[in-house]
């Protein structure tokens, strides 16, 4: 055992020794509380039965727990939390990193992303080399450990870019985890560079790439996909960028956007869909449900979906997440409640549903921004764990694959580290909406020249 997972051990075991120095709670019958569990209907108490004794539960049992109410509901979660208990313990983790979202310029036209510009609208932004490396250097100062770079698709862009990008952060700062490239943006430098999606990837590893999140996949449905995304990567595209990074060694993150045009049905088949690729690869190290954000996203303002739901309410919300770790949590042990799609108390509240993460720091988070998400950009590690203690859980610092890098015990005073203190003027990252306004990283489109895109300088 480390002496990580000491701390771990230690800090649970003191808990464990609270809880059970208060007897009395186990329901005896007919007492108001098995009368309250009574209001369970049969078929939610079979299936929960199943899953709490280790049974894998099928596409059509998480499709009938995904439309849970009520106390069928409130009975889902109390099943996601006591197998969160049981996958992964007390600890809550969170990680601390930064965003680079280095264009916004993209040739695609997602439905549901207000983030991206074409080429031709004033707002288009594009990084240099030395502002990423830039936002990547004082990323590290501050204590992250991660940079999670994703971007737009330019148009003709240098198939080499993203390479070219890992090589640059990883020569200045070795010990920084790049977590980069969505599987659309892999597919996209594939077909740039004219090499194939393993050799791509292999490359990426080679330059440094650390780790692939998991996005793009919204809801792995085509005639979904085609509804509110044509031209998006297909179904089997995403799978083949996925299997094949686990295959390479390269870990990646999963997740499913809903709250927008998709039923239960869709959600479950999502998740199972999952939980197979997982039994046959083995690399995704965590699944975070993602919240649609509609106020801003071009389908919504547009009209251009029948049906659209402006995003999902707050019990639907919590039927994903605690649906999510019944489904997931014996393949995929880590879930994430995600702060900037659900604000921070949502996300708490996820803590007693299933989820066991509180994702990142960010810094400078985008891509919700922009579509309306009211959360901000960062939340200092300080107030990360605060959240995971009020929430009667420990807080750990985590690495991007889930390493234990510092338990928080829980009459710890740490004080504020140096991302809480620089927090205090958040304004020092910029903002979003500040940088689609600066001229001094406008694009610049410049047609035929291989690396196409270009800020000017
Ligand atoms: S989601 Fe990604 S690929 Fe789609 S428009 Fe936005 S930036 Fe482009």
């Amino acid at each position: 055992m480390s002496p990580r997972d000491a701390d771990v051990e230690d800090a649970q075991r003191e808990q464990r020794c609270e809880r059970s120095s208060h007897p009395g709670l186990a329901p005896e019958p007919g007492r108001p509380l098995d009368r309250l569990l009574a209001g369970i209907t049969p078929q939610v108490a079979r299936i929960l039965d199943r899953a709490l004794s280790g049974a894998e539960i099928t596409a059509g049992e998480a499709e009938h727990l995904l439309r849970a109410t009520g106390p069928d509901l409130l009975a889902t979660a109390a099943a996601a939390d006591h197998l969160r208990r049981e996958a992964v313990g007390e600890v809550v983790t969170y990680v601390v990193n930064r965003n680079i979202n280095f264009t916004n310029v993209c040739i695609k036209g997602c439905g549901f992303c207000a983030f991206s510009r074409s080429f031709r609208e004033e707002e288009g932004y594009f990084l240099p080399d030395e502002e990423i490396l830039r936002r990547a250097r004082e990323a590290w100062e501050l204590g992250a450990t991660e940079v999670c770079i994703q971007a737009g698709l330019p148009p003709k862009m240098d198939g080499d870019l993203y390479i070219r990008l890992t090589r640059l952060i990883k020569e200045a700062i070795p010990g920084l985890h790049i977590h980069g490239f969505s599987p659309e943006e892999v597919l996209y430098g594939a077909v740039r560079s004219g090499r194939t999606i393993r050799e791509y990837l292999g490359e990426l590893k080679a330059a440094g790439v650390g780790s692939l999140p998991g996005t793009a996949a919204e809801i792995l449905d085509d005639e979904l996909r085609d509804r509110i995304s044509p031209g998006r990567i297909r179904t089997a595209q995403w799978i083949e960028v996925i299997t094949t990074a686990h295959e390479l060694g390269i870990p990646t993150t999963s997740t499913m956007m809903f709250g927008h045009a998709e039923t239960p049905a869709h959600q479950a088949r999502h998740l199972v869909l999952l939980r197979d690729l997982q039994r046959r690869s083995g690399g995704f190290t965590e699944f975070v449900p993602l919240s649609f954000v509609h106020t801003e996203a071009p389908m919504w303002r547009k009209r251009l979906v029948p049906g659209l739901r402006p995003g999902p309410t707050g019990m639907e919300v919590l039927r994903v997440h605690a649906t999510a770790r019944i489904v997931l949590g014996r393949a995929i042990p880590n879930l994430q409640a995600s702060w900037v799609k659900e604000g921070h108390r949502l996300a708490q509240l996820l803590l007693a549903a299933g989820a066991n993460d509180l994702g990142g720091t960010l810094i400078n988070e985008s891509i919700s921004t922009a579509a309306g998400a009211g959360y901000g950009q960062l939340v200092p590690p300080a107030e990360l764990r605060r959240l995971i203690r009020d929430a009667g859980r420990i807080p750990a610092e985590r690495s991007t694959t889930y390493g234990i890098r510092r338990v928080f015990a829980a009459d710890e005073n740490e004080g504020p580290g140096p991302l809480d203190r620089a927090a205090e003027d958040a304004a020092r990252f910029g903002s979003y909406h500040a940088l689609i306004k600066m001229d001094r990283f406008r694009y610049r489109h410049r047609g035929g020249q291989g690396a196409a895109a270009s800020p000017r300088a």
